[in-house]
Formats: structure tokens, C-alpha cells, sequence
């Protein structure tokens, strides 16, 4: 059967592709465990299968594929896989930059991960518990020296406010692009961020709704899911890139487990025209279970 091309409907303004749910670190705050993920687990699926799920896509030059995980590079394939996705897709990566950037440098050009946006294709996330700064620095400066748009984002947990705040101060003396994200989620029986739904994460009783995203949620084996709730709490996909007749249908879908919604889903964040007051999901319907 031929395959059918894949659009990406007008409205989204992320596609998040999880290369692998693995991470090498095991950071308190990460909310890929918030919910599902106790024990991380791998995946094996093949670059080779990878590239032809991405590259069915057809996406806007302002929507890029975001390479991302756990810490996507830990995918035995990461270099091949961002050299053989088909050019006219741009690519960003979110990572915590452990893999070998000169194997990187070497084999990656910098104009595959360039693109005009006022935020840079490739993320580091900067985790003091697990990284040393001065390290960091030295590698995202080599990263930079070499060509590629790179910038450090680092999580204002109320545990590592100083630890962020001098690691912004040390890297914009250097010209390092540093931002600060605001941590998501409950800490000493406080809930932090600003949610569009707040009742959403509430972690109260589950209720009924409708729900639509604007994001296209990849999971490991190409599997498309409804949230992030949804792949990390394994609920059933709605999809699959691989599968030929795959489309990607704008609708509202029935769910239950409103009130354990994910944080990164609710959360009111900037849309890619950089206009705050958006968030992932619309929701409608809210009705208890009984
Ligand atoms: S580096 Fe990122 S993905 Fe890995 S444990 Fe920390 S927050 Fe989670
Ligand atoms: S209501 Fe929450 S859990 Fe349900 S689909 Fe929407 S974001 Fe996901």
C-alpha cells in the first residue's frame, strides 16, 4: 500500500519527536517521571525506522522536529538519524549535552540545524546536580566556535534558584545564550507554574472531558499520543507514523483522566509567534465521572 504523506495541521506549533525515554540522569524535577516513568525503559527502534516515520511528515520551515527525550542522544542512531531526515524538515534538539560533541562537530553540518528563530535549535538543559558548569560552558563554546545556534536552559527550581542564577551571570560574560525556565510541578506541598486549567493538575478525582492538542506527541516506537499524560502514563496511541494510512485528524477526543493531566501540557506558555498566553490543549466538556 502506498504510504500517505503526513500534514501537519495549520494550528500545531510543536512537533515533539522522543528519540528514547532513557536518560543517563536521574534528576528529582524531571517531568518525564511527574506521572508514568519510575523506571526509565528503552525502546529499540531503528534510525533506519525513525527516519522513514519523519520523514513522512510535511511541516512548516517555522516547525521544526524537535529531537528531544529522556536525553535523545543516548539513541544508538542520533547522529545518522539528524543527517538523513529530509532537509526541507529543520530539526531542534533538546538535550543535557553528554554525547561527544567533537564526533558531533565532525560529522554534523551547523546549517542542518540552522534556521531564523529567536531561540536557539539546539538546548542544553543544565542540571547542577548531575553536570559541572565550567564544563558545560567549555563544551557549549566549542559547539558555538564550530557554527552551531546553541543556548543553555536551566530550571528555576526552589532548591537550585543560586545554582541557576550564577550559572546565567557566568555564561552571559561569555556570550552564552542562558535562559531560565520555570519549574512545573508540586514541590513541598506547593504547586508551581501557571496553568491555563489549573484544576487540570490538580491531581484531584479524574473527570471526563474533551480534549484537542496542538502539538504532535511522538513516542519512541513513532506511536502518536493524545499528551504527554498519555505517553508517559503508556496510555494507549492514538496512531502511528508508520502505519500507512496514518493521518493526523484535528479533533477534540474523548478523555478520563482529567485532573492528571501533565504539567507541560497545561501550562500557559508562548506560542511560536512568541505571544504568551497559550497553551498546549483546549479542553471542553469537564464533567465528572458519575
Ligand atoms: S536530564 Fe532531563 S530528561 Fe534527564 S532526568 Fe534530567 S530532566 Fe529528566
Ligand atoms: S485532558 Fe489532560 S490527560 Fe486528557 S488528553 Fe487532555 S491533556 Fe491529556
Amino acid at each position: 500500500m502506498k504510504e500517505k504523506t503526513i500534514y501537519i495541521p495549520g494550528r500545531y506549533n510543536y512537533i515533539a519527536c522522543f528519540l528514547t525515554l532513557d536518560c543517563n540522569f536521574k534528576c528529582d524535577y524531571c517531568i518525564n517521571s511527574h506521572h508514568g516513568i519510575k523506571k526509565h525503559k528503552s525502546f529499540p527502534f531503528s534510525g533506519k525506522k525513525w527516519v522513514s516515520a519523519l520523514n513522512r511528515l510535511v511541516s512548516r520551515t517555522d516547525l521544526p522536529i524537535t529531537l528531544q527525550g529522556g536525553e535523545p542522544s543516548l539513541h544508538p542512531d542520533f547522529i545518522w538519524i539528524i543527517k538523513n531526515i529530509k532537509k526541507e524538515v529543520n530539526i531542534d534538539i533538546l538535550t543535557n549535552l553528554s554525547f561527544d560533541i567533537n564526533r558531533f562537530i565532525k560529522e554534523v553540518d551547523p546549517s542542518r540545524l540552522y534556521r531564523e528563530a529567536p531561540y536557539p535549535s539546539i538546548r542544553v538543559s543544565y542540571h547542577p546536580h548531575f553536570m559541572e558548569l565550567d564544563k558545560l560552558m567549555i563544551k557549549v563554546l566549542k559547539m558555538q566556535a564550530a557554527g552551531f545556534s546553541i543556548g543553555i536552559y536551566g530550571v528555576r527550581h526552589p532548591n537550585l534558584k543560586s545554582e541557576i542564577a550564577d550559572a546565567k551571570d557566568k555564561c552571559s560574560e561569555l556570550g552564552i545564550d542562558f535562559r531560565e525556565k520555570e519549574f512545573l510541578g508540586k514541590f513541598g506541598g506547593k504547586l508551581y507554574g501557571e496553568y491555563f486549567y489549573p484544576e487540570a493538575v490538580s491531581g484531584n478525582n479524574k473527570k471526563k472531558c474533551r480534549c484537542r492538542n496542538s502539538e504532535l506527541i511522538i513516542g519512541p516506537d513513532a506511536s502518536i499520543f493524545k499528551c504527554h499524560h498519555d505517553l508517559y502514563d503508556r496510555v494507549s496511541s492514538i496512531g502511528n507514523l508508520l502505519d500507512p494510512c496514518f493521518e493526523i485528524k484535528d479533533v477534540f477526543r474523548d478523555c478520563s483522566s482529567f485532573g492528571d493531566c501533565n504539567p507541560c501540557d497545561i501550562k500557559v506558555k508562548t506560542n511560536r509567534f512568541q505571544i504568551y498566553g497559550h497553551t498546549s490543549v483546549e479542553i471542553k466538556d469537564i464533567k465528572s465521572k458519575n
